[in-house]
């Protein structure tokens, strides 16, 4: 089935000072369909003089006005109700983040849109009952560690899970008394122009919260790492963007926290629930088109259960459901652009050279000139070949066999990422050694994406600097001050 795109497309502007504005530079770009290949909305293309604009905004809200100084409860109240106006708009916004980024609507609706106001009403309350510490060495004394807000925080979100992972930052910078600047993606700007519209129906006070749309590197992304005014940046995206921000953002010594690439091994042993393993190994490798940073994007199997896993693997993979995102049923949408995809298409390449494709392998020119590409398996690939060493962020599975658990260790280690992985196994202490043995932030065992929003979140090796998540993410986006106090008799 051919997908449809609106007739209207949709002007989205950027948000300053509580007003929605046009691009200074009056220029504007446009933001295509991925299901489609067509225009679906012009965004102003937000510049230096955006970001300046922005920043000036919320620094006079920061210094001025009244949400830095209102107390947790009422910021909480506020940002609870966030949540619930995200809630109450569910469809449109799934409507519009599926538009902008070609994901099936099942996913926007159940996943992307409840996950973003889950963000607000946990953060609202999880910081409502943060503890602050009380040192106090000796009855005449006492030292007492606040929380403070950081002041102006510039946020920079990624493509791939576009309303979720801004909110996920842009609620605990909230709560934590802030003002911020956010930088969507280019490609997926759109749930995060009604968010602006929400937050100030929800209460938020002008400036507060300041949306600059337009590109990374030489444009606005740039401008909001090199700006003064700004003390810190949370970024999610590719670890060749966090180098940059990290080197431009040092003149200003601003604090970072970055999440990453990942290429996570998906591990299964041979005494593995293997039913549970097969069915949660597609998702983890298919889900969002494997444009997750959490994927499990190379799947090691025992060499005693290969043959069955992969066989079940292949005859599910060829089954999913790709075809028009804003169909309920479809289980598979299209790529986030004409740019992706081809890059996706150029390791099917390389794989069908390197190994034996087991399944899919080519672009689904059936649907129209969306960017389909199908469900991909390869096997015969070398440890070594770039299809297990980079992040491709496509739906495409390399599997491999391996002889131990020693084996299993080494191959997982064997990239630059440390994200996540999953390990399948019925033998708790199996389970545990190897848990141990890999180099990631996140190991789910006999699970994947299962997530407590108070943990800790974020890689290793190139796979991010700093933790997000429950005291994590209140603690980035605050500065610690010690207040010390001694008693006269
Ligand atoms: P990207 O790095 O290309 O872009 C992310 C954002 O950074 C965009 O808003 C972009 O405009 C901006 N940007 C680009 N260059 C910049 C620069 N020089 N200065 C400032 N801003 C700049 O990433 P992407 O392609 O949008 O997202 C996909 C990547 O994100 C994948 O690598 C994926 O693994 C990663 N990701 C990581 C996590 C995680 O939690 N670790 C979550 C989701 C996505």
């Amino acid at each position: 089935m051919t997908a449809t795109t609106p007739t209207k497309t949709v002007q989205i502007d950027n948000f300053i000072g509580g007003e929605y504005v046009k691009g200074k530079s009056g220029k504007t770009f446009e933001t295509i369909n991925p299901a489609t290949g067509q225009v679906h909305g012009h965004v102003a293309l937000g510049t230096a003089d955006d970001i300046n604009d922005a920043v000036m905004a919320a620094t006079e809200a920061f210094e001025r006005g009244p949400w830095a100084r209102m107390s947790v409860q009422e910021r909480a109240a506020v940002v609870h109700r966030i949540g619930d106006l995200i809630l109450e708009r569910k469809d449109e916004l799934a409507r519009a983040e599926t538009l902008d980024t070609g994901k099936p609507i099942s996913e926007s609706s159940t996943g992307d849109i409840p996950r973003a106001a889950q963000n607000f009403h946990f953060f609202a309350q999880f910081a409502s009952s943060y503890v602050e510490e009380a040192f106090v060495p000796s009855p005449m004394e006492m030292h007492v560690a606040v929380r403070e807000p950081v002041g102006v925080c510039g946020l920079i979100t990624p493509w791939n899970l576009p309303l979720y992972l801004a909110t996920w930052k842009i609620a605990p910078a909230l709560m934590m008394g802030n003002s911020i600047v956010l930088k969507p993606a280019e490609w997926t700007p759109y749930t995060a122009y009604l968010l602006a519209d929400i937050c100030a129906k929800a209460g938020v006070p002008k400036g507060v919260f300041n949306i600059v749309n337009g590109f990374g590197a030489d444009a606005a992304g740039e401008a909001l790492t090199v700006h003064p005014g700004v003390r810190s940046i949370s970024f999610t995206g590719e670890t060749s963007t966090g180098r940059a921000i990290m080197k431009n953002a040092a003149a200003t010594l601003k604090k970072l926290s970055f999440e990453l690439g990942g290429k996570g091994a998906n591990i299964i042993f041979d005494d593995a629930n293997l039913d549970e393993a097969i069915e949660t190994s597609v998702r983890a490798a298919y889900r969002n088109q494997g444009q997750i940073c959490l994927a499990g994007s190379r799947l090691f199997v025992h060499k005693d259960a290969y043959k069955k896993v992969v066989d079940a693997l292949v005859e599910r993979v060829k089954n999913i459901k790709v075809g028009d995102p804003l169909d309920p049923k479809t289980q598979m949408g299209a790529m986030i652009s004409k740019e992706h995809m081809e890059k996706v298409l150029t390791y099917i390449e390389h794989g069908k050279k390197e190994g034996k494709l087991l399944c899919g392998g080519e672009r689904l020119t059936n649907l129209g000139d969306g960017y389909f590409i199908a469900p991909t398996m390869f096997e015969g690939l070398g440890i070594d070949s770039k299809l297990l060493k980079e992040e491709i962020f496509g739906p495409v599975l390399p599997v491999v066999p391996f002889d131990s658990e020693e084996q299993a260790i080494e191959y997982a280690n064997s990239t630059p990422y440390g994200l996540s992985c999953s390990i399948w196994s019925e033998n708790v202490n199996r389970c545990h050694r190897v848990s141990k043995g890999i180099r990631s932030g996140l190991v789910w065992v006999n699970c994947w994406f299962a997530r407590d929003l108070r943990t800790p979140f974020g890689g290793q090796k190139s796979s991010g600097v700093g933790r997000e998540g429950g005291r994590y993410s209140l603690e980035f986006f605050s500065e610690a001050k010690t207040i010390s106090y001694k008693y006269s008799k």
